[in-house]
């Protein structure tokens, strides 16, 4: 069995960005990816938000981070973590296709995956207007109409964010009450440019190369009808890769893994980086920080 100093689970930014710095404090470093390397934001259109790379796309950001961290001679395997076991001090990662590797540091930084509304035109549009970040690209939809679909914190977080950039917000939501905060719901209808669209769901998106319009029928009553929106930000829920760890480290009621800003989980020598733990922005830059954090921990553990 292989053995490295430090074993990454995930080759988003958070991932990329640890191996970046567990390389550099000197340390062998293996980074297990499942799938496309970069992670959510391979995805974007165009990343404006990352401090010195404005326009930059997802895919040429995430290419360039995994050269940098395989310049510095970080080791990429192209397959899933499915458990982690300790050995003594060692932390022993099986993969997917019975791959067995060792290690004496664990950064875990397996992001997570936006629950989508399964509905007809959802996934094409992925990235030509139809968004799972707010903040990522709320930037793109200055000035137009656009349709939030949610009923959670992070529906009103984002239909609040939108109010103040696009000329108007349909807030869609398949209940008359809301599961996110009282006071963030008063908010929203003190706006003039807050519709809500409220016992109706999403029931098919439209548009070729770019989102044209939604329809939304109510549950209640059955009738459909049509918004004309250039963006369409789905806030219906989100879910952390943290499962095939959840036998070995602790995760909160909805899975994230908890860990605060020093990235260290409740087991010594294993961290957690990245929108996969608990922590209140989930960013780009707030991912790479996280890498930064986790592995120089990391490496100090290893030195110890
Ligand atoms: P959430 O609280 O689970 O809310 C998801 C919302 O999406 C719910 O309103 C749900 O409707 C709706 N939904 C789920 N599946 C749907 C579907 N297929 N079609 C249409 N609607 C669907 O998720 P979240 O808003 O992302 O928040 C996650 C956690 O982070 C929460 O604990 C939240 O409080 C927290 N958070 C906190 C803050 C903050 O404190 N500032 C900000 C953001 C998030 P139902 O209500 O009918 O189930």
């Amino acid at each position: 069995m292989n053995k490295y100093d430090i074993i990454i689970i995930g080759a988003g930014p958070a991932g990329l960005t640890a191996a970046v710095y567990a390389c550099r404090a000197g340390k062998s470093v293996l980074i297990l990816e499942g799938g496309a390397p970069g992670g959510q934001i391979s995805t974007s259109h165009r990343v404006d938000n990352f401090p010195a790379t404005p326009g930059i796309s997802g895919m040429e950001f995430s290419a360039k981070l995994q050269d940098q961290a395989e310049s510095f001679g970080a080791e990429v395997e192209y397959d899933n973590a499915v458990s982690v076991t300790q050995d003594g001090e060692d932390k022993i990662v099986t993969t997917g296709m019975g791959g067995k590797f060792a290690c004496r540091a664990l950064i875990i930084a397996c992001g997570l995956v936006h629950r989508t509304l399964g509905v007809e035109g959802e996934e094409a549009l992925v990235g030509s207007g139809v968004s799972y970040c707010a903040v990522c690209d709320g930037g793109f939809f200055r000035g137009s109409e656009v349709a939030v679909v949610g009923g959670g914190n992070t529906a009103l977080e984002d239909a609040e964010y939108l109010s103040n950039i696009c000329s108007k917000v349909y807030l869609i939501h398949r209940r008359d009450s809301f599961r996110g905060e009282t006071a963030a719901v008063e908010a929203l209808k003190a706006k003039d440019n807050v519709v809500f669209v409220l016992d109706s769901v999403v029931s098919k998106i439209y548009g070729v190369m770019r989102l044209e319009g939604i329809s939304v029928k109510n549950v209640k009553t059955g009738e459909e009808s049509r918004l004309e929106i250039a963006g369409l930000f789905p806030a219906v829920g989100q879910i952390p890769q943290s499962d095939p760890f959840k036998g070995l480290i602790e995760t909160d009621d909805a899975g994230y893994i908890k860990a605060g800003e020093d990235c260290l989980t409740n087991v010594p020598g294993v961290f957690a980086a990245g929108d996969c733990r608990t922590k209140s922005l989930r960013q780009l830059v707030t991912a790479a920080s996280d890498g930064a954090v986790a592995a120089t921990a990391a490496a100090a553990y290893c030195d110890r």
